[in-house]
């Protein structure tokens, strides 16, 4: 049986807002965590297509250079009327600079270009695919999704990345108005790791 009790895990994330919410969904079940961030572990390229592809490229190459269990998050946000975009290439959509203001507006333009004004036509999923990897060659896929909607202007000061303009199904505020407890109660990041958690502790 594969368990993550005991271990100490690279959290193979560069990104300091996925980090902070893994700290917080782990702590209570005594995991550690360290990030590939911290350890000054290379970035590798994300060249999949899928958001498994890439937490599998993440996970691997974390695992391998630090010879410990790495758990690696591929996520993003899939727009109904854009065609599931950004999809896969959500943070590309903030530029080299990862601007999120910038990333918003563009989903913004898109929207409007394509006349989608009311609610029912900004729907939109943050999906979080989880990849947990070891040492030995095991490995283990968890997924969550976050159902909503996507508001204009954007709203809220805490979160990250696209939070502002995301009203998750069952509230009025976004997710960049939610406390990071209450975020980490019903988001995409914390559905997939439920699971991962469900199944090896
Ligand atoms: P990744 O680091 O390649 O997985 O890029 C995923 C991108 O999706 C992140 O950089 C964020 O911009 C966006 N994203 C993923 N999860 C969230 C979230 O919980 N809130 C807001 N944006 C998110």
């Amino acid at each position: 049986m594969r368990k993550l009790a005991g271990e100490r895990i690279v959290i193979a994330t560069h990104n300091k807002g996925k980090l902070e919410e893994f700290r917080a969904l782990l702590k209570p079940h005594g995991v550690e965590v360290v990030s590939a961030g911290d350890l000054g572990l290379a970035e590798p390229a994300e060249t999949e297509t899928s958001f498994a592809g890439n937490a599998r490229i993440k996970a691997q190459a974390a695992m391998r250079a630090s010879g410990r269990v790495a758990i690696a998050d591929d996520s993003g946000l899939c727009v109904e009327a854009l065609d599931g975009a950004p999809g896969v290439y959500t943070a590309d959509w903030a530029g080299p600079d990862r601007d999120w203001n910038l990333a918003m507006r563009l989903v913004e333009e898109k929207l409007q270009a394509r006349h989608a004004t009311t609610p029912e036509k900004r729907r939109a999923y943050f999906a979080c695919t989880l990849c947990v990897a070891w040492p030995d060659g095991g490995e283990r896929i968890y997924e969550g999704l976050a159902q909503g909607t996507l508001a204009w202007p954007p709203r809220g000061q805490l979160g990250h990345g696209y939070d502002p303009m995301f009203v998750p199904d069952g509230e009025t505020r976004t997710f960049a108005e939610l406390a990071p407890e209450e975020k980490n109660m019903i988001s995409h990041r914390a559905k997939a790791l439920d699971k991962l958690l469900r199944d090896l502790l």
